[in-house]
């Protein structure tokens, strides 16, 4: 059967698709998604919110264990994973459910079936054909598999195994220190298990600024996570883990966060890629005509949020012909737990052969982290010519903290732009205005010896 013309097909439901079939929408298109398994993708169903869920209570717990140094008493706080781990499936059947409805009333049809670009604007699916104007790849990546670790959903889990154990094990093993490996190593350090992390970089989190990577070493140390870098595994036989530093390990689980590769669909021969992923231009197009390829399927930056962005500036492509505005380096990329990581723009590591600016103003000179009991923390800030290009945050609130930079950097503002804003006191925020102050030897909190 041959369905009738659509302005706009998308296939893949998750942050990529439903975002664009939303803007579509709102922009008048006649649009159709198609989603194999359930609205929201990786992002709803096995990453960004069921691991923040479970994040949630462990920062909790992990708090009221030091209820105490604060003045409230509390006695016998422990745990229990399964009420953990069954509020995380209400959450996500919950926003499952409303997200459906939510892009069902913006008029977008959604087909519930795995779906094949037959041929530029053809879509197939059960044999049935829609034709579409327009085409939207989004169907995202999922974990990649290491070579002699061969998951088994029971031993050897991948980061959508590990969110369906109802009992994780007491002795954790993680592989990859990136976003997914530190994240939960900081939930199992919170609920009192042993973690051990391997990094076959030479530091933790190797997308981050050096600085960051130094100090989540010293918050790994303080938190009794163990980790090896530089180090891989060399061999796993009965449960005994042989690393190539020649360390053993006898883990209840091994947790593999090395990374995701695309999610193809089943002819994927008649796409080019770059290496593994969709190859696009600058509009996120592929080689097929009216075919475009957003969100982690095009490997350019494995974040929701960089989907969301992706299918607005694509849709808009679409819709109106306006040029698609995309910069990886203004993406922020944030690393959950306690205390925060986010970073935007330029490391300093990327700065050889330019000449820049640096500050690093410690949140220990704030009240308010006093107040909190988190004085272990930065705001780093580099400027180069005068304007904002990077920044690096290790803090709590640092999620939210980003965006201030984020803003500068995305408008070009000048330090002194950027100065001229009032922040209010006592806040984390301050640390982002002490930061600035920094990079003109101006701190207003920090011994003079510090600011020459
Ligand atoms: C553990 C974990 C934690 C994460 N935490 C964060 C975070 O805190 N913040 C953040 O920004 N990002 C996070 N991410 C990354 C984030 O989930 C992804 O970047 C995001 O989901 C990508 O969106 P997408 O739409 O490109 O792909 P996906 O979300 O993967 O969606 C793709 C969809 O396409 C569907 N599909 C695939 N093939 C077909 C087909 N042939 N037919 C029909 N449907 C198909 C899939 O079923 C899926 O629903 C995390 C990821 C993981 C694994």
């Amino acid at each position: 059967m041959i369905y009738d013309l659509y302005d706009l097909g998308i296939i893949g439901g998750g942050p990529a698709g439903y975002s664009a079939a939303i803007r579509a929408a709102q922009k008048g298109l006649k649009v159709i998604l198609f989603e194999k398994e359930a609205m929201g993708g990786a992002c709803l169903n096995k990453g960004c919110i069921p691991t923040k869920t479970i994040l949630h209570c462990t920062d909790l717990y992990k708090s009221l264990k030091k209820a105490d140094k604060f003045g409230i008493n509390i006695s016998d706080c422990s745990y229990d994973y399964t009420k953990i781990f069954n509020r995380k499936n209400e959450i996500v059947e919950k926003l499952q459910k409303s997200l459906t409805k939510l892009v069902l009333s913006h008029g977008v049809e959604i087909v519930f079936a795995e779906a094949t670009i037959k041929e530029p604007h053809k879509i197939e699916v059960d044999k049935n054909i829609y034709q579409c104007k327009n085409i939207l790849l989004c169907t995202g990546a999922r974990p990649m598999k290491i070579n002699g670790l061969e998951p088994d959903g029971k031993f050897i889990l991948t980061s959508d195994d590990i969110l369906q154990m109802q009992e994780p094990g007491q002795n954790i093993l993680i592989i990859g220190s990136g976003a997914i490996g530190t994240e939960w190593a900081r939930i199992f350090s919170a609920l009192d298990k042993t973690v051990t992390v391997i990094e076959l970089a030479d530091r933790l989190l190797p997308a981050a600024d050096t600085d960051v990577s130094q100090r989540l070493e010293r918050l790994f140390k303080k938190s009794r996570i163990k980790f090896f870098t530089g180090c891989k595994v060399e061999s796993v036989e009965n449960k005994t883990v042989t690393l190539s530093n020649g360390q053993t390990l006898s883990p209840d689980v091994i947790l593999c966060a090395a990374g995701r590769e695309p999610v193809l669909p089943k002819n994927a021969e008649i796409f080019e890629t770059n290496g593994k992923f969709i190859k696009v231009d600058k509009n996120f197009r592929t080689n097929l005509p009216d075919v475009f390829a957003i969100g982690d399927i095009n490997g350019t930056v494995q974040l929701a949020h960089s989907a969301v962005h992706q299918a607005i500036g694509v849709v808009d492509f679409i819709a109106d012909k306006t040029p698609v505005h995309f910069e990886k380096d203004k993406v922020p990329s944030v690393i959950y737990g306690n205390p925060e990581i986010a970073w935007v723009g330029k490391r300093e590591q990327d700065l050889t052969g330019t000449e820049y600016t640096v500050s690093n103003f410690p949140v220990s000179a704030l009240g308010k982290a006093f107040a909190d009991d988190e004085i272990d923390g930065f705001v780093k800030v580099i400027s180069v010519d005068g304007r904002i290009a990077g920044a690096h945050i290790v803090c709590p609130e640092a999620s939210s903290l980003i965006h201030q930079f984020a803003l500068m950097i995305n408008n070009k503002m000048t330090v002194d732009e950027a100065l001229a804003t009032v922040f209010a006191h006592p806040t984390y925020s301050e640390a982002v205005f002490e930061s600035l102050l920094g990079l003109k030897n101006l701190s207003l909190s920090l011994p003079a010896s510090n600011t020459k």
